[in-house]
């Protein structure tokens, strides 16, 4: 079952619901757009079938992926473009909302990701990941965050996130040795460096390129880091930061589910590369990754702090140019909710807290209008924004970076000189992030030894492999039923150099490759598992 740890104890089933009526309102909005009318009316009808089907059904969101994945297959023919709506409820009211799709993703492969705005709040934001028939999704609408999750079970469910029940914890980020350089000292950096890097090969867009790990018992992970993606990107569009994305550079499994350790506990890890993470500055080389992230679990944990899982955690390096350790952790299910994937990843590019005007560094702050009731990503819920303590508290966290050129609700989100880290994310963190890792390692060698090891269940097999290569960021196992591969399948994508397999009809050829960011090795030497007839 899912978590409420933090959650609204209200817990709704999610509705999708269109009209007759507003379908046609739907066309007459979209026309606009560079489709042909042919176009529209198949992608709106496509899109209605699916959504639909939800009400009817009300539990199965497969339909609903079945549904995306038709109308993304539409999306690539047709190239359909942003301002294409849909309705859907939101929980507390029983009046469609309208949702705009703003963009199309594939962050992840075969993670089909929509994201945009309702209409009638300038701050609203949705996207929706659609993961091999599990829906993961995040709406903030009028002041308030949700999450859509599968209950473990039949249903897919809306939870609302209540930032009442935040625990009230300060320290979420831990500050690198050394003093900060200022902001002129780190471009003049940045200027050298870019010097080296071939004028060619570089390009108008700047992209800083995140590893993800999770632990083995995190909430659908490739959905999860998808939405997260679509979320700080479009942050950064609103902020005023141009041309700068982040991309994910790979997400891999962790074999552990860090039972029993806090937050801060896996960060230290991922910091001293100790333990499971031991080969971590190799498996960024690897990915050729920016920044790491790892994701656990937030569920039960024995621990004098029973809040030690929730939230997130990460390394805020003193000097953004020379950042050995950029990292960050949170727990699966604050990542979306309280936008904590991006207010961490906000704090590898070196974004610091709201505080007060004083203090070094001051531009790359966050802000927060108490009165207002809101904060900006970097906020940190301190102050009168504070839980339980502040006149409006807890402050709202927005999806948008500082900029004292914004408004919000008329109100500037940022102080001149002060308060700009989407300024600084625009001039300086995004760039020297997205250049410390400027070379790309060689392909790994190929894998040996593959081994089988028969199991006494049907078709129960283990298979292990010796690696020949610290490049290497990751394998791949592929079986076909024809000795020469012919109708081949990948049947596991990972770092574990073992896993097991359930060989469905006998016998099944398997071989091995090794993968990084540049590409991956020939295939190891051929094995052949089977299937036996009694489970023992
Ligand atoms: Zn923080």
């Amino acid at each position: 079952m899912i978590k409420l740890t933090v959650f609204s104890i209200l817990f709704f089933y999610f509705n999708f619901s269109i009209s007759q009526e507003s379908k046609s309102e739907e066309f007459t909005q979209i026309i606009n757009s560079n489709l042909s009318t042919e176009e529209l009316l198949v992608f709106a009808e496509s899109l209605s079938d699916a959504v639909s089907d939800i009400s009817e059904v009300n539990i199965n969101l497969s339909v609903l992926d079945a549904g995306l994945s038709e109308s993304n297959t539409l999306r690539k023919n047709i190239g359909l473009v942003k301002g294409n709506m849909f309705f859907a409820e939101i929980v507390g009211s029983d009046i469609p909302k309208t949702f705009v799709i703003d963009n199309f993703n594939e962050h992840i492969e075969n993670v089909f990701t929509y994201d945009g705005f309702i209409l009638g709040d300038e701050n609203s934001f949705f996207s929706f990941a659609s993961n091999n028939g599990l829906v993961t999704g995040k709406i903030v609408y009028d002041f308030k965050n949700y999450t859509i999750v599968h209950d473990g079970e039949t249903r897919q469910v809306m939870l609302q996130f209540d930032p009442k029940k935040i625990p009230f914890d300060q320290n979420d980020f831990v500050k690198m040795e050394g003093i900060p350089l200022s902001e002129s000292e780190e471009k003049f950096l940045i200027e050298e460096k870019l010097k080296l890097i071939d004028s060619d090969s570089r390009s108008t867009t700047t992209t800083v390129k995140v590893l993800f790990l999770y632990a083995s018992d995190t909430y659908d992970p490739a959905g999860t880091v998808s939405i997260m993606i679509s979320e700080f990107n479009a942050a950064l569009s609103t902020s005023g930061v141009t041309n700068k994305f982040i991309s994910s550079a790979g997400i891999i499994p962790l074999n552990t589910t860090f039972s029993g350790q806090c937050k801060r506990t896996v960060l230290d890890s991922m910091t001293a590369a100790s333990g499971i993470f031991s080969d971590l500055p190799q498996r960024r080389d690897a990915a050729n990754a920016d920044l790491i992230f790892t994701i656990i679990n937030d569920g039960g944990v024995s621990s004098p702090d029973p809040f030690c899982r929730v939230g997130g955690v990460a390394n805020l390096p003193a000097n953004i140019n020379n950042s050995n350790v950029p990292y960050a952790v949170s727990a699966d299910s604050f990542i979306l909710a309280d936008n904590t994937g991006s207010h961490e990843t906000g704090h590898v590019l070196k974004g610091y807290h709201v505080r007060d005007d004083s203090g070094t560094p001051t531009a790359s702050r966050g802000f927060h209008n108490a009165a207002k009731g809101w904060q900006s990503m970097m906020g940190s819920y301190e102050g009168n924004c504070a839980p339980f303590t502040g006149p409006n508290s807890p402050c709202v966290r927005l999806n948008q970076f500082s900029n004292p050129s914004n408004t919000y609700n008329g109100d500037p989100i940022g102080k001149i000189g002060k308060k700009d880290f989407a300024g600084y994310l625009d001039n300086t963190s995004m760039i020297a992030a997205s250049i410390y890792r400027n070379t790309n390692p060689p392909i790994p060698n190929i894998p040996s030894s593959l081994n089988v090891n028969q199991g006494n269940c049907f078709g129960l097999n283990g298979l292990n492999w010796t690696d020949n290569d610290i490049n290497t960021l990751r394998y791949v196992l592929s079986y076909s039923t024809q000795s020469n591969f012919s109708n081949s399948s990948q049947i596991y994508n990972g770092w574990d150099k073992i896993t097991s397999i359930n060989v469905l009809t006998d016998p099944w050829y398997l071989r091995v490759k090794a993968c990084n960011a540049s590409g991956c090795s020939g295939w190891s030497n051929q094995v052949t598992a089977n299937r036996i007839s009694t489970c023992n």
